[in-house]
Order: structure tokens, then sequence, then C-alpha cells
């Protein structure tokens, strides 16, 4: 009896360790099946990121998900500590938009090893191959969007010209702007190249016009100088800036030497993120053109990702081929980006409910 009893019980026990090593690797400590979501977003002085933030903690846990959000202040070894921290507490999924892109690669392989999902968010994570999905925007397109901007707003097609602009990139440790910076010189460069276009600097190119960390102050400093070498005797027309936060600074170093007034009108200006500052620049005639992405669309999306493939589902992908990242081409999910400008921006931010029009006021 006592024999067979003890015969039952280390069954039992071997039973238990087999059950034990068949749970999935990263599952939520404390026994309970939530899984949880660690949500790393690069900075807080852009509106757009903590409206992406935001968006997915809401879809999340609407879907029965727990969040864990953190903001990384664009400080590379805060972004770090605060996903291995997320490792390390358990998470069962990474949604990261990077700093900087590259600067993960230790950290991604910890999360493969706990067997974290890593979902790249916006903004492609690079060479790593733990790198699981991709979920953004056509960035291509966004930057076609804004080239035809400046095609549209200078009537490129119809007027002789000449016309002067000047370009700005975004950050180079994000390859989003050179998706950017590609699409929309697709648009441009036949104009420069017929010289109807005219870059009176000469700085073209992803390595003389990038600003580091998107950095509107670094933007601004770059205008004030271009000005003052290229500008004192003629006009700038149009200035392609792929970020709102960028925008603000040109349009700061424009005022400064007078732009803005009827006699000397502001250049076409682009931008992107449809942000609340940005869009009363517009509606003060200022900026003329921005980028709307939906973030609450990339939210929905990034959940039904992780939600799929975390019960084995076919995960919604609509790109194989263009996310390189150097290791890997990552399936992604491109949404699409829309063009806003004074005509259109209350069919697109307010009806949409994406701001209250007291927002804009
Ligand atoms: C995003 C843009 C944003 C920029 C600066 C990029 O990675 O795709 O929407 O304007 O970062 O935050």
């Amino acid at each position: 009896m006592k024999k067979s009893l003890t015969l039952v019980m280390s069954l039992l026990m071997v039973l238990a360790i087999a059950l034990s090593a068949c749970a999935p690797a990263g599952g939520s400590a404390g026994g309970d099946d939530v899984k949880t979501v660690g949500i790393s977003m690069p900075t807080k002085t852009s509106t757009r990121w903590i409206s992406d933030g935001e968006s997915m903690v809401k879809v999340f846990e609407e879907m029965g998900y727990k969040t864990d959000l953190q903001f990384a202040d664009d400080d590379i070894p805060n972004q770090l500590a605060q996903i291995e921290n997320m490792i390390t507490k358990g998470a069962d999924v990474l949604v990261i938009a990077a700093i900087d892109g590259s600067t993960l690669t230790d950290t991604l392989a910890k999360a493969k090893e706990a067997g974290v999902l890593v979902i790249a968010y916006d903004r492609l994570l690079v060479n790593s191959a733990n790198v699981d999905y991709y979920a953004t925007f056509d960035n291509f397109g966004v930057g076609v969007i804004m080239g035809t901007q400046i095609e549209t707003g200078l009537d490129l097609k119809n007027q002789p010209g000449p016309f002067n602009i000047e370009l700005f990139g975004g950050s180079p440790d994000d390859t989003n702007a050179f998706y950017f910076y590609d699409g929309a010189m697709s648009v441009l460069q036949p104009y420069i190249d017929s010289g109807k276009l005219v870059v009176q600097s000469g700085q073209t190119g992803m390595d003389k016009v990038s600003t580091l960390r998107w950095d509107g102050i670094v933007a601004q400093a770059r205008m004030e100088n271009l000005l003052s070498a290229y500008y004192t005797d003629k006009r700038v027309d149009a200035v392609l800036s792929p970020y709102d936060g960028l925008s603000i600074g040109i349009i700061s170093a424009l005022k400064s030497v007078g732009y803005g007034t009827a006699d000397q009108p502001m250049p076409v200006i682009t931008g992107q993120d449809a942000e609340v500052a940005s869009v009363k620049a517009m509606i003060a005639g200022e900026q003329t053109y921005t980028v709307f992405k939906d973030t609450r669309e990339l939210a929905k999306q990034t959940a039904a990702m992780v939600d799929a493939a975390l019960k084995g589902l076919e995960v919604p992908i609509n790109d194989t081929k263009t996310y390189d990242n150097g290791v890997k081409i990552v399936p992604s999910y491109l949404l699409t980006p829309f063009s806003v400008d004074i005509t259109n921006y209350e069919k697109y931010l307010v009806e949409s409910g994406y701001y209250t029009a007291d927002q804009l006021k």
C-alpha cells in the first residue's frame, strides 16, 4: 500500500515537471494566463508617441492583456534598461519603437531566449534576427506624399520656376528617415535635375541633410545657417521637412528673418504626424502640409498581430519584401498615410475624432 502510494506520488511529480516544461517561456509569472505586453516608446517630447502608447494600452487592455508602458526620454541606455526590466518581470510580448534601431541587438537576444514575442513598432529594429514582426505605415509612401505636396504647393507641373528649395532629413539612426527622404526625392529629383528646383546650399543626400534624434532645435539652427549663408538676397520657396517637430524649428528660423508676412510669405513647408502645434501652425498659415498617420489604427493593427501570433493563428501582414533589417526581411504590415492641409484637416483630424475642435483652437 505504502509502496504504491509512493509510486503514484512520484508519477504525479514526473507529470508536474513535464507539464511545467511545456509552459511557454516568458509566460506570465504567478500562474494566471493573462499575458503582459511591454510597450517601449522612445520619448514624450513628441505627442505622437504619447498617443501611440495610450492607444496601445487601451486596445491591449480591452483584449484582456496586461500592459507595461514606458517612455525612454530619447536616452538609449534608458530604453535598454526599461526593456531588460520588462523581460525580467516576465513580459510575454515586447512592442518597441526604438530610439536607435541598431542598439537593441543584445537585448533582443535575451528576449528571444526568454521566449518573448518582439514587434518593431513604426521604427524598424535592425541587426537582429530576433524581431518577429514590424507594424508601420508605408514609409516610402509618406515621402512620396511630401514630395507631391511640394510639387502641388509650387505647382511645379505648370509653373516655369526656377524655385529654391532646402531639404531636411530625419534621424540617421532611424531607417524610416531614409524611406521618407527617398520617397520625397522620387518626386523632387527630376525637378532638381531639370533645374526647376534649385537647392541653393547644394546640400542634398541624407549624409548632409539628416537631423539627429529628430531634434527641432538642430533643424532650427541649420535653417538659420542656410538662410544667412545662401538666402540674404534670394527667397527660399519650399522646405522639405519630414517631421512636424522639425518644421516648428524651421518656421521659427524663417520668421526670425522676416518670412510670414504679405510681402514675404512663408515657403511651402511639409511635416509629418499632424501634431497639435503644427495643425495650429497650418491653420495660422505658417506650415503648409503635414502627413497624418492614424496612431489609433497602428495600435489596433499591432494588437491584432500580437493576438494572432500568441494564439498560433495567421498573423495579418501585407509586406514581406521591403524591410530588410540587415539579418532578415521582417514580415510587416504597412498602413496608409494621408496628406493633410488646411482644406481637409477637419475631415481627417476632427471628424475622425483624432482631435476635438477645441484642441486645435
Ligand atoms: C516616425 C515619424 C516621426 C519621427 C519622429 C519616425 O520614426 O515614423 O512618424 O515623425 O519618427 O518622431
